[in-house]
Formats: structure tokens, sequence, C-alpha cells
């Protein structure tokens, strides 16, 4: 589209211009290589994208633009206005992993972010807090650097340690003491193989494996009940034949005759494999467990049957070599302490039945699930006035892990005691972080702290 624009010319002689040309407000402007639309277009891609990916997203929209260009965009706009927080939320992100660190800030009431800054030490901190006077209440996490920065730089503002953190320390303990007490998640063996009277442990008990079925005869039967299982539960013939994947007239010739008549016939086929079976399981008993090598050694020896029909059949020698355990696993200790750290109510029946009689049987970890529970009842209801008696009922109890959490608990519990207490929880600033390291991810190598601080702050 082309826009036709006036061009002036000044009369005072003492202007330095001398020319200059007419522009549409809100379209062009003196010197520009492109319209403000067309900049705000820009500037909002690189924000969401940053350089490279924003690049590639822009000349797809037929606004084409380097990826330098996008990024000079996003740093020419404008910070908003900083807001004066009085609640704010602190927590530390990698810019590098283990190597360097930034803070970000989070307006903890309008959960917005409001600043981020390189490094996590006492003295940032402080610096920061102390140019900004009206704050009175900082989330944080538990002790640390942060408490010290806090005390210094804003001395009258109430800590909150963050129930995140606490709930995550929590937790880590619960982990410690459940892994102390392994021991305790297996189920006992049952009680008539204990030998009470040295009896029962003698001699193994009387094995006579029933005979190997041949696997024709084996699927016939399996077949054959399967059919009749549907037809008694009232299905037609050609549903039954669909449910199991299986031609209407395999329903109808099972149907229709005795079971027995079928397994002669399969047994009649099979009995081929009788002169290779002393074989077989002579080679099996060797450890050669393989059905495509055992197939080809009876080829050799005359066989002429299918390979299948030798798959089906070590297939059965195998089950019956490993025959699945019969004691359950026991619960990984890692799971067992998920579950009481769990709200009873979200267990499944079957998770909530072992941890059940696990309890029962565990007197100490019966302990843990009840302090647990307790702590739980504390954050939810934020009756942080409890927490003196959770911490002496924690000590009454030998669960050296939650002692070492409790006496933490006692070197912060102002701040703890207010996490307990007040509605402010460091929620959203964990949020800001997961939206930190995205951010951090789409940039690659550009990660410069000013820029990620613009993403973060005007997005
Ligand atoms: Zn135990």
């Amino acid at each position: 589209m082309d826009v036709g624009v006036r061009r002036f010319r000044c009369d005072d002689p003492g202007c330095g211009a001398a020319t200059f040309a007419e522009q549409i407000p809100g379209l062009t402007a003196p010197f520009a290589r492109r319209t403000a639309g067309l900049t705000d277009c820009l500037a909002t891609i690189g924000l969401a994208l940053a350089g490279r990916a924003g690049a590639r997203l822009a000349s797809k929209l037929g606004m084409p633009a380097c990826r330098d260009t996008l990024i000079r965009l996003v740093r020419a706009l404008p910070e908003p206005p900083a807001a004066v927080p009085t609640v704010i939320g602190i927590d530390d992100f990698a810019l590098r992993k283990g190597a360097v660190y930034g803070t970000v800030i989070v307006d903890m009431e309008t959960h917005r972010s409001i600043d981020i800054f390189p490094g996590r030490d006492a003295d940032t901190l402080a610096a920061w807090l102390a140019e900004r006077p009206g704050i009175t209440v900082i989330c944080r996490d538990r002790g640390g650097s942060y408490a010290d920065g806090a005390r210094r730089g804003a001395p009258d503002a109430i800590e909150v340690a963050d129930r995140w953190h606490l709930w995550a320390n929590l937790g880590a303990a619960v982990d410690k003491t459940v892994s102390a007490h392994a021991a305790c998640l297996p189920e006992p063996p049952p009680a008539d193989n204990l030998a009470a009277d040295g009896r029962s442990e003698a001699g193994p008990p009387p094995q006579s494996d029933p005979p190997i079925e041949y696997p024709l005869a084996r699927r016939h039967r399996e077949r054959h009940a399967a059919i009749h299982e549907l037809l008694a539960a009232g299905c037609s013939r050609a549903e039954a034949a669909r449910e199991l994947g299986i031609s209407e007239r395999t329903v109808y010739r099972f149907a229709g005759t005795p079971l027995e008549q079928h397994l002669g016939r399969a047994n009649n086929r099979a009995s081929r494999l009788d002169r290779f079976m002393d074989h077989l399981h002579q080679r099996f008993a060797d450890g050669v467990h393989n059905a495509r090598v055992l197939h080809r050694e009876i080829e050799l020896l005359g066989w002429r049957g299918s390979l299948r029909t030798v798959e089906r059949y070590i297939a059965q020698l195998r089950e019956r070599a490993n025959p699945p355990p019969t004691a359950p696993t026991p619960p990984k200790p890692r799971k067992v302490a998920g579950w009481i750290m769990s709200d009873p109510d979200h267990l499944t029946a079957g998770a909530a039945m072992q941890l059940k009689a696990i309890l029962a049987r565990c007197p100490e970890l019966e302990a843990t699930r009840k302090h647990v529970g307790s702590f739980a009842n504390m954050i939810q209801n934020l009756t942080g006035d409890r927490l003196p008696s959770w911490i002496d009922a924690v000590r009454a109890d030998d669960l050296p892990a939650l002692h070492s959490f409790a006496t933490g608990l006692t070197r912060d519990q102002a701040a703890v005691t207010a996490g307990l207490t007040l509605p402010w929880s460091n929620g959203p600033t964990e949020g800001t972080v997961n939206r930190l390291k995205m951010i951090k991810r789409s940039m690659y190598g550009r990660a410069n702290l000013d820029l990620l601080r613009r993403r973060l702050l005007i997005t």
C-alpha cells in the first residue's frame, strides 16, 4: 500500500531542519524503519520467544526481522513503573546451574515479579531491602543467607518461613525415617512357615507337576472356556466372536462340541512332538531356553512341525521353571514415605490397606504418621501456635530424623511460626522461578540478566 505525505519547507532561516515530512500519528515517526504497529508486534514476539525462535516466527508471519533486532526491541521496552510492595517473596534461581545464581522478588499481593538481581547472598539482599523501606512482610525459604539479609536490610519486617519448604523438609525427614525402618515394610512370613517345632522345615513340599499340556490343547481349552463363558453370560455367537477376535465359524465349532473332542484332536496333532520331548527337556535343563535354537535342533532330528509349537512348549517349561513369586514384593521406602505424606483420603484403597498393615507392625512409623498429620493440620488451618507442643510430641518419640527436623525449626522458630500462622506463602515465588526457567531455556546462550529481567517483568 502506498501512503502519500506532504513535505514542508521551513521559512525560518535559523531552523536546522530546513525541510520535514508530514507524519501520520500512530503509523510513522521521523527516521523510523518500521511503523509503530510493526514495532509493537515484533517487540511482543521478542518478549515471548526471544531472538532465534522469535525471528523464525516473525518471518513466517511476513514481518522478517533478525534476532538481534528483536532483542534490541525488547531491551528498548520501558520497564513497568516500580510498585512499592509491602509483602514480598524471595527465592533463588540458577543462571548457570551450580555456578551462577540470581534472586527473584515477587510482590505477594499482586503475584507479579518485581525484580531480579544477580547473586543470592545476604549483603545483596540487605542492600536491596534497605532501598525499599515500605516492606513489612518477607516470605523466604528456611534459614540461610536470605534470613540473614532480611534481618539486616529490613529489621522491622516480619519474616515468614515458606510453608512449601517446611513441608518439603518434613518429607525428607520422613523419607529417612522410613528407610531406617525398611525392615518393617515386608509382610512377615505366614505363621505356619515359622517352623515352631522345627518339623515343617524338614523336607521340600511334595512336588507333583501336572504333565505339560500340548500347546494346541492348552489353547483349545482356554478358547473353549472363554467361548462358553461369554455364551453363558448372554452374548450372541457373533458378539462372542467379536469379543475374542476369532471367526464366527470357530465359535460355532467350539460351542457345539464338548471340549474333549477338541483336546483329542489337538493332542493327536501335537503328539508328534512326543518323540522330541526328551531332547527338549534335557536341553532346557542344560540352560538352552531359546525356542529358535531348540527348534533347529529337533528339526535335524526329524521334527516337521512349526516353530510356533516349539515356542509355546518352551514357554510352558519356562513358566514352570520360574513360578511367579508367591510373596508380594514389599513397597519401596520412598513409596511408603509418600503414602505417609499423603492426605489419607487421597490414597488408593490398595495403598491405604498396605500402609495400614505396615503401621500396625511398626509403632515408630505409626507415630511418624500421626506427627505428619498434625503438621499438615497446622499448615492447613494456620494454627502455628501449636508448633511448640508439636515439637515436644516429636521429641517424646524415638524418631532421630524428625528430631533434627524439629531442632531446625526451633533455630528459625519465629519465622516458622509466622509461616504456619500468616496467610502468605512462597507459592507464587515458586511459580515465578519456574517461569524464569522456561524463559531462560528459550534464550539459549543469551541469558543475559538484563534481558531475562525485562522478559520476566514486562510479560
Ligand atoms: Zn519399624
